[in-house]
């Protein structure tokens, strides 16, 4: 599906207008991009029957769009149908002298949409291919493809990346030149970060069988 380059600016929009915080928050499409792009879990958050659900979900993406799929019979992916989704990475606790100015180092990215339901054979099959390649490159070439009765029981979403913001808090407490700094208390930032580990194969894999070079380059890197 092709259509014109979104603004490298992110929409300051009523739904994406930062009104606490604000010096946390960025406009830069490229922030975006980076926060989408190291991680592969949102928090998709719609409202069904009348009450909001927030499920945890992957994703992938293409310039202009985020792809989630999941079974035709989950009442969260349901077309037409206003959301909001999220993608959270931690990078640190953030320990102040007091316990007000505690806080969380952060990169964070909320997209405002209305999911569309992929219908075209062709779009679906290439949303489930960067779904599946967004998390784990390589293995859309590697392992075998959806079948017809497969796709048939995927449903796929595209939600678009127009309306997003995006916020990221780095550095340490605030309270540094505080009178609290007084107190002789420790204060700082407790970093956190996440890593691959090294694959388990499959006790049922047939012997012999070895871990693929791009699933075995992973174990170690960072996460996130
Ligand atoms: C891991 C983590 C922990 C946090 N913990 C706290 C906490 O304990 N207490 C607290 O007050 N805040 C916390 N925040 C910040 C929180 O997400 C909100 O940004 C903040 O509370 C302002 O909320 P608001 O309702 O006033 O948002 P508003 O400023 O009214 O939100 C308006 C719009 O700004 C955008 N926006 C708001 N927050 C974010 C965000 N985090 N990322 C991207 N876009 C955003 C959205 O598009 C939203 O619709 C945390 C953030 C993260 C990532």
């Amino acid at each position: 599906m092709t259509s014109q380059p979104l603004p490298r600016a992110l929409p300051v929009t009523d739904r994406t207008r930062h009104r606490r915080l604000r010096e946390q928050g960025s406009v830069e499409r490229a922030d975006l991009e980076a926060i989408l792009d190291a991680g592969f879990v949102c928090h998709l958050g719609v409202v069904v029957d009348g009450r909001p659900v927030v499920l945890p979900t992957v994703y992938g993406r293409d310039e202009h769009r985020l792809y989630l799929h999941g079974s035709v019979a989950s009442r969260s992916l349901a077309a037409d149908t206003a959301v909001c989704v999220t993608v959270t990475h931690v990078d640190g606790l953030v320990l102040a002298r007091s316990v007000f100015e505690h806080g969380v180092n952060y990169r964070s990215a909320v997209i405002h949409g209305t999911a569309r339901k992929v219908t075209d054979p062709d779009e679906k099959l290439e949303g489930l291919r960067l779904l599946t390649e967004h998390s784990a490159p390589g293995q859309w070439s590697y392992a075998r493809r959806p079948d017809r009765r497969e796709l048939a029981a995927t449903t796929l979403l595209a939600v678009s990346l127009y309306e997003a913001s995006v916020k990221i808090r780095t550095g340490a407490p605030d309270d540094g030149d505080g009178p609290d700094a007084e107190r002789g208390l420790w204060a700082g930032v407790l970093p956190l970060t996440q890593a691959w580990g090294v694959p388990v194969p499959d006790p049922a894999l047939r012997p012999g069988t070895a871990v693929p070079e791009h699933i075995a380059r992973r174990a170690g890197t960072r996460q996130g």
